[in-house]
């Protein structure tokens, strides 16, 4: 997950020049809820979808995996609300809460969610179908008081201290703050309290460290990274030419898993040697090998005879 920096002002006027009059109809159905106080209302940001995809540069906005910019890859993913219109159920439900091992509590949901930010830009982002649904569904866990009360999203933050990074506009910290990788392994930057707490809850809640696609898809990106690394410092001069320029666009927003990668390019500056470990992992599993550093990353390999560790 990486931040996606654009103002509210600007994507507002994104909006209007490439969908006329969208904002003033999101206006006129906030206004119709203000006086109902429950979500009711036509799925209108369907309109601006393309709109988020290409903001996010064609990746999911929670797990970074990769989407196409066709029509097919638009069936694919989804636009989701971060705060949920309709509704809040607690969370984690009680299987997953068992399965992980969850024992802290995030707040007691709300039977009326947020209908104030159905319409909010700012709200919405376009993610894949695994994060939106069954993952984030109708949650939203919180360690603050949760409150619908507003539409200022920096209002209702500082009250409800939301659980979940979201990783799209500039409010808050960016999500680089609270999350890292270790290979391709996410986990929290900092060791203890609010910080680290937040990373676990969005690491839990995303499944990012268990998701075998993106397991593979951050150890693809690591042999690949790895093997320019070892061009750009032995290769021809277009070798070096070339590995030099994947790795520069391997720290570009628009690079597939550009979390996992940014870590590990950082990582192999400070302590190669690590580095080098964490690119055998990933190799042994793009290869269906041993699971390496990663026991569970990978349940079945036709090439693997010992259980799981
Ligand atoms: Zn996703």
């Amino acid at each position: 997950m990486i931040r996606l920096t654009l103002s509210s002002g600007s994507l507002r006027t994104l909006i209007e020049h490439q969908v006329p009059g969208w904002l003033a109809r999101a206006n006129r159905h906030t206004s119709a809820m203000r006086r109902r106080r429950r979500f009711s209302g036509p799925a209108i940001w369907g309109e601006i979808k393309r709109i988020l995809m290409e903001l996010q540069h064609h990746k999911c906005a929670y797990c970074e995996r990769p989407m196409g910019n066709s029509v097919q890859a638009n069936i694919d993913y989804d636009v989701e609300h971060f705060r949920p219109k309709g509704r809040v159920t607690p969370w984690p439900p009680p299987e997953k809460a068992l399965r992980l091992g969850i024992r802290y509590s995030t707040g007691n949901g709300a039977a009326d969610g947020y209908p104030l930010l159905a319409y909010e830009p700012g709200n919405l982002a376009v993610v894949c179908k695994m994060c939106n649904s069954p993952l984030k569904s109708d949650y939203f866990p919180i360690a603050g008081t949760a409150s619908n009360a507003s539409t200022d999203i920096a209002e209702l933050d500082a009250v409800e201290k939301p659980l979940l990074i979201f990783p799209l506009g500039t409010q808050g910290r960016a999500p680089e703050e609270f999350i890292t990788f270790h290979g391709i392994v996410p986990a929290p930057v900092k060791r203890s309290g609010p910080a680290r707490r937040r990373a676990r809850v969005t690491i839990d809640f995303f499944e990012l460290h268990l998701r075998t696609d993106l397991n593979d898809g951050r150890a693809h990106c690591l042999v690949q990274l790895w093997d320019k690394i070892q061009l750009a410092k032995k290769g021809s001069s277009k070798q070096r030419q070339d590995a030099r320029e994947v790795l520069a666009a391997a720290q570009e927003d628009y690079w597939p898993f550009s979390g996992c990668a940014r870590a590990f390019l950082s990582l192999h500056t400070s302590d190669p040697q690590r580095a080098e470990q964490y690119y055998r992992a990933a190799h042994d599993i793009v290869t269906r090998k041993e699971p390496g550093l990663y026991p569970g990353s990978r349940s079945t390999s036709p090439r693997r005879h010992r259980p799981t560790r």
